[in-house]
């Protein structure tokens, strides 16, 4: 059975059984290359706050 759901980030439809999917909420899914690239862009800015405390201090 498919499970069709909407990426979160591309907003494309996609049948979770079929690519590799993350739940990046509740209830919503993305593809999991998608959710790699937010990830990836969230771990920087969370660099750049540490950075930024750093600094402070
Ligand atoms: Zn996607």
């Amino acid at each position: 059975m498919a499970h069709y759901v909407t990426c979160t980030i591309c907003k494309k439809r996609f049948d979770r059984d079929k690519y590799p999917a993350v739940l990046v909420n509740t209830r919503r899914y993305a593809h999991a290359s998608c959710a790699g690239a937010l990830s990836e862009e969230q771990a920087k800015e969370e660099q750049d706050r540490q950075a930024l405390e750093e600094y402070i201090i």
